[in-house]
């Protein structure tokens, strides 16, 4: 009875993206169905998934008799191959599975994933480029995230010129539009520095707002 409540998920595709999902999820105590064309695959993850099993996804009926529309959520972790890729989704979409993640290979491949109605369409060779040219570009920024077209959250290591000023000193929100979400001190997180708050050199600021707003105080304080 307990089983059922818990959210089933499922994983089509068992290169090194979708294996990596399948690991993580039954490492984090979920149910997880694998699902690979080729057999060697299916047998490596038969230990590690709660099922393993060797279908084709762009049969329709193999996917019915799957009951993959059964499951909460289902991701489609086919990679070179976009047709296996694009049929696959089409049918789940079909299907009414309530929440379908797709990788997208390229943009184009991101494009069509969209129209057909995926829920979430990840494509994690390019955002981890970006995120890596990030991080290469400022040696202070220590990692990146994009939250829309124009706004990101960034690590940044406090340097010399904002050593031992507060955040009212700094003035960050006011001069440059730029939160202090949070500030890491070797093991310690504040999560909500105050006002008052002290910065060292070698602090981990965690920095919400725009790329510009961002970039602009980069410059002058880190
Ligand atoms: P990654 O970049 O994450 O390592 P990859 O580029 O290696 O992935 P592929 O090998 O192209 O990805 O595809 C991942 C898996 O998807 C492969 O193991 C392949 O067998 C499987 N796959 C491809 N088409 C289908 C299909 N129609 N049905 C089921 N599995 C499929
Ligand atoms: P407000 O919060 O509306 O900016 P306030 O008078 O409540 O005004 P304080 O919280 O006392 O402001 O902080 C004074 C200034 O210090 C702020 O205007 C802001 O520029 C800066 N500051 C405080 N906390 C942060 C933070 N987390 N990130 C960036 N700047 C901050
Ligand atoms: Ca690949």
């Amino acid at each position: 009875l307990l089983n059922t409540m818990k959210k089933q998920f499922a994983v089509i595709g068992l290169g090194r993206f979708g294996g990596s999902i399948v690991k993580e999820l039954n490492d984090q105590g979920m149910e997880v169905l694998a699902i690979d064309r080729n057999e060697e695959k299916v047998n490596e993850f038969a230990s590690v998934a709660t099922h393993a099993v060797m279908a084709d996804t762009t049969d329709e009926n193999t996917l019915r008799s799957l009951g993959i529309r059964n499951f909460d959520h289902v991701i489609v972790a086919i990679g070179d191959n976009i047709q296996s890729s694009i049929l696959t989704t089409l049918m789940l979409v079909e299907l009414k599975v309530a929440h379908i993640t797709v990788k997208a290979q390229n943009d184009y491949h991101e494009k069509v994933l969209n129209k057909l109605g995926a829920h979430k369409v990840v494509h994690p060779e390019r955002d981890m480029g970006i995120r890596i040219a990030h991080n290469i570009v400022s040696k202070n920024v220590l990692d990146y995230l994009e939250l829309s077209d124009e706004y990101s959250i960034v690590e940044l290591i406090a340097g010399r010129r904002v050593h031992n000023y507060s955040l009212t000193e700094l003035d960050l929100r006011a001069k440059y539009g730029c939160n202090i979400m949070a500030i890491k001190r070797e093991e310690n997180i504040d999560v909500s520095p105050a006002a008052e708050e002290k910065i060292n050199s070698g602090d981990i600021l965690i920095v919400i707002g725009a790329d510009s707003d961002i970039t602009r105080m980069e410059q002058d304080l880190f």
